[in-house]
């Protein structure tokens, strides 16, 4: 599609300057009203539902599954594959991501993409489409009431507009949305014995809405609680409480900072069971070439951050800068050595000798001394930095 040539003036105008006709003419009716029904039908149907038939441990754990994989269907599928590629998977893989999407009703993968793809370019600004400069509400769910005016809102990227499958999926989205996400729960609750009508409320309307708010979240909540380690040019944060709330999305200042990597929480400890999911599947062969930021390059990363902060509270740059010198000249002999030791524990030609095992054993010492001066001179950093954080917060 061609973008539209014309800004629309009408944008420009705040709400207060607008008279109702023209704040209708600005509605996003379809979603909208989606928006505001389905949670209103949920808080009224749902305490009916259970004041009528009960509640049981079935019905939680059915509740609970599609919610999980509902979740799962945006932040593996919608977020890490379509908007950020930071994985490879095969046709019929991609086919399987644009059915099990579509439950969510978070609009198609290829709007979905563009979208998000566009909050990561212009971040924070008022072309962001979900800025949370114009406040918690409207990066929650604010800004999916309104229609875009943004000039290039129908211009898709190149690699998901000429996939066929995104393509077809966009099209068909309000049919195949409908049928995976209200008569699919349905079906399932009519095969777990529940029925027809409860799987439609608890495993559709409930746990749309559900699923909807913790995805709004990661727009809202992981731009406002937490905090920056790698970055503080845009307002993500990172939150391990937002990570629990939001399937792992919640290291998001980390994300902005290497939105490449299928990660998002970098320890393996880290929640993030989007993660945990992708290396699943490459495990079973359902997805390779999983793209990961290196180690160094994080450490740079946040000691960069920690280093801004220690500048603007006062700390010596001369300090600052010989202790940072300290762990670059650290790392570098560490993994010189490293090689060194790998390239002579293979050298086949000496191998088992006495001269030779002499020299292996000298290198293996150098190797955990390197380590050893590596670990102080972080060590050294995080005392010097912690010292900084406790004298400025007294
Ligand atoms: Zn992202
Ligand atoms: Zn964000």
């Amino acid at each position: 599609m061609k973008p539209t040539d014309k800004k629309d003036e009408s944008v420009r105008k705040t709400l207060k300057q607008m008279s109702w006709k023209e704040i209708a003419g600005e509605i996003n009716w379809v979603s909208a009203i989606f928006l505001v029904i389905t949670p209103l039908l949920a808080v009224i149907l749902l305490p009916l539902y259970i004041y009528e038939s009960g509640w049981s441990w079935g019905l939680s754990a059915f509740l609970f599954t599609l919610y999980s994989i509902s979740n799962l269907s945006i932040t593996v599928c919608y977020h890490r594959y379509f908007s950020h590629r930071s994985y490879d998977v095969p046709t019929w893989v991609q086919f399987l991501f644009l059915l099990v999407g579509s439950m969510a009703f978070q609009g198609s993968a290829l709007r979905w993409s563009t979208d998000h793809r566009r909050h990561h370019r212009v971040v924070d600004t008022d072309e962001d489409p979900y800025t949370i400069n114009k406040g918690f509400f409207h990066a929650h769910l604010g800004w999916m009431l309104f229609k875009d005016r943004h000039p290039d809102v129908d211009v898709f990227p190149r690699d998901l507009e000429k996939n066929r499958w995104v393509f077809l999926q966009d099209k068909y989205y309000v049919l195949i949305a409908t049928f995976m996400g209200f008569i699919v729960p349905g079906f399932l609750g009519m095969a777990f014995g529940f029925g027809f009508w409860p799987g439609m409320l608890i495993g559709g309307l409930t746990r749309i809405v559900l699923s909807q708010h913790s995805t709004f979240l990661i727009n809202s909540a992981a731009h406002t609680f937490g905090n920056q380690p790698y970055t503080d040019k845009n307002s993500a944060r990172d939150s391990f409480t937002m990570s629990v709330l939001t399937f792992g999305e919640g290291y998001h200042n980390y994300h902005h900072f290497f939105q490449v990597d299928y990660r998002n929480g970098i320890r393996w400890y880290q929640w993030d069971p989007t993660k945990w999911v992708i290396r699943t599947m490459a495990w079973i062969g359902m997805a390779k070439r999983l793209k990961r930021v290196s180690a160094d390059e994080i450490l740079k990363a946040r000691l960069a951050m920690e280093e801004k902060r220690l500048v603007a509270k006062g700390a010596s740059i001369e300090r600052v800068r010989a202790l940072r010198e300290r762990i670059s000249a650290a790392q570098a002999r560490w993994k010189s050595i490293q090689a060194e030791f790998a390239k002579y524990k293979t050298d086949r030609q000496t191998a088992m000798s006495d001269a030779w095992n002499k020299v292996l054993l000298e290198k293996r010492a150098e190797l955990e001394l390197a380590r050893i001066e590596m670990n102080n001179a972080l060590t050294a950093w995080k005392i010097y930095v912690k010292t900084w954080q406790r004298a400025t917060a007294a």
